[in-house]
């Protein structure tokens, strides 16, 4: 089922120029980006957020971590992109995250973990409406099909 997932790309990411690279492994995987900012996250959407995590006694680091600098937030859309997702991001602890996962490849620790992603697709539908308005959010048309297999100009580039 095509489903709509949120990825947060911390402030590390940014501070250490891995965002294209992190966007990539996205688009490489065929996901679709239906929505993208940049946001600072303030002290209360920190507690929102992380509001499970509110009593762990790492808490108050990862608050002064999350609100040192930007953050971008992203809606991926794709078949089973929650789990999918998730899977492609690792473990919570990037030290020991597998080598292929985003943690995994460029995380350092369990706070610097570079990136959030929705546990399930209950939690994906409350963080997208968290950090997108539904306008921000685009339901777009295959273009590069459209380009390959309908351009009036090229005319067909495959025959079968
Ligand atoms: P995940 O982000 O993998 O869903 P959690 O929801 O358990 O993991 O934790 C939320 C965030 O809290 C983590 O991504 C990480 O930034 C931070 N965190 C979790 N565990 C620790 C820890 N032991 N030390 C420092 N920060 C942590």
């Amino acid at each position: 089922m095509i489903v709509t997932t949120l990825v947060l790309l911390k402030p590390d990411i940014l501070q250490r120029d891995l965002v294209g690279r992190v966007i990539s492994r996205f688009e490489e995987k065929g996901l679709a980006i239906i929505g993208l900012k940049m946001f600072r996250f303030s002290k209360s959407l920190v507690r929102e957020h992380y509001a499970h995590v509110a009593d762990k006694p790492f808490y108050a680091e990862l608050e002064a971590f999350m609100t040192r600098g930007p953050s971008i937030a992203i809606a991926v859309s794709g078949a089973e992109a929650v789990e999918t997702v998730r899977l492609m991001i690792g473990t919570t602890k990037a030290s020991s995250a597998a080598p292929g996962t985003i943690r995994g490849d460029f995380g350092l620790s369990s706070q610097r973990n570079i990136v959030h992603a929705s546990d399930s697709a209950e939690t994906a539908r409350a963080e997208l409406t968290r950090f997108f308005e539904p306008a921000e959010l685009f339901d777009y048309p295959d273009l590069l099909e459209d380009v390959i297999y309908s351009s009036q100009e090229l005319g067909p580039l495959r025959t079968v």
